[in-house]
């Protein structure tokens, strides 16, 4: 086995009473993305436009080496929400056009694996459509997750709070497979959301197509619980005349993100990471984003007390 201890992370004094180091293992990262293939015959969730790709023809160029060009050269056609693993931002939900940012490079992300429940077996919130028998991840199941996730963890009390929350709700082989269109996928509830919100977290991440139910009536309430984002939020800041301060928009929405259709391989252990969020450089509300995850292990070297780090 070949891991790379490289990086020190958390020696922070503030950290733990008497202080350890935890190394991120980067000999053993974990690639969650679920990548966007052009050329298929339909896209991955909402009966959207599958992506497409075409080669660039510009007088007598041709962006297609097969086809004699001096290189390859193509305009993508593509639907980030539908298409692969994505990262949004509060602007999915906002008039103001505010682009999707991952506000930090790396953080600690906490996976847990819940098995969604129908909603008439749970005492959960819920707004707009919804049937009892959808299968939602509810707020008693994520939140007993995240306990005994970190409660497992030997690294936790080493560590700050984890600023992101991995949700995984099947198996990763057939998450790369899926095709969610019309099949009303597994959602969050509201409470759900909030409890993760209140939790603390700013990233969300799931195996799965959106949060909301596939078809909730437009309310995207999970998504709203969690940006903070009310309907009408943002709708004109500058006219805006909601007075009411927790939501007013002279306090512009967290730089939440949630990222849907990962997928978390079986093997791949509950517990504690360190979380690479890369997302595609693109001024939208949503972009293709490539989470990558791996582990964080207590190192064996102690803290010399006033080495530099
Ligand atoms: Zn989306």
């Amino acid at each position: 086995m070949s891991a790379i201890h490289g990086l020190r992370f958390g020696s922070d004094p503030t950290v733990g009473s008497d202080g350890r180091d935890v190394d991120i293992d980067l000999g053993a990262t974990v690639d969650l993305s679920v990548p966007i293939v052009f050329g298929k015959p339909d896209s991955r969730a909402f009966s959207l436009p599958a992506a497409t790709s075409a080669a660039v023809e510009a007088g007598s160029f041709v962006g297609d080496v097969r086809r004699g060009g001096s290189c390859n050269c193509e305009t993508h056609h593509l639907t980030p929400h539908a298409d692969g693993t994505h990262t949004e931002g509060p602007g999915h939900l906002t008039a103001a056009r505010s682009p999707v940012r991952m506000s930090e490079p790396m953080c600690v992300a906490l996976l847990v694996r819940v098995t969604p429940r129908p909603l008439g077996d749970v005492a959960d919130d819920v707004s707009g459509n919804h049937r009892h028998d959808d299968l939602v991840v509810d707020d008693v199941s994520v939140r007993d997750a995240i306990d005994a996730a970190v409660q497992a963890s030997t690294v936790a009390p080493w560590l700050p709070a984890p600023r992101a929350l991995i949700i995984a709700t099947g198996s990763g082989a057939a998450r790369r497979q899926a095709r969610f269109s019309g099949q009303n996928p597994p959602y969050l509830t509201v409470d759900a959301a909030i409890a993760i919100r209140e939790r603390g977290f700013m990233h969300l991440l799931v195996d799965l197509p959106s949060i909301d139910r596939e078809d909730d009536g437009g309310l995207l309430a999970a998504h709203r619980a969690f940006f903070e984002v009310p309907i009408g939020l943002g709708a004109d800041t500058a006219t805006d005349t909601d007075t009411d301060t927790d939501t007013d928009t002279d306090t512009q929405p967290l730089p939440r993100t949630v990222t849907e259709l990962i997928a978390v391989d079986d093997d791949v252990a509950v517990g504690l990471y360190a979380l690479f969020l890369q997302v595609a450089p693109i001024e939208a509300d949503a972009a293709p984003s490539r989470p990558v995850i791996a582990p964080l292990r207590l190192s064996p070297r102690p803290i010399a007390a006033g080495a530099p780090s």
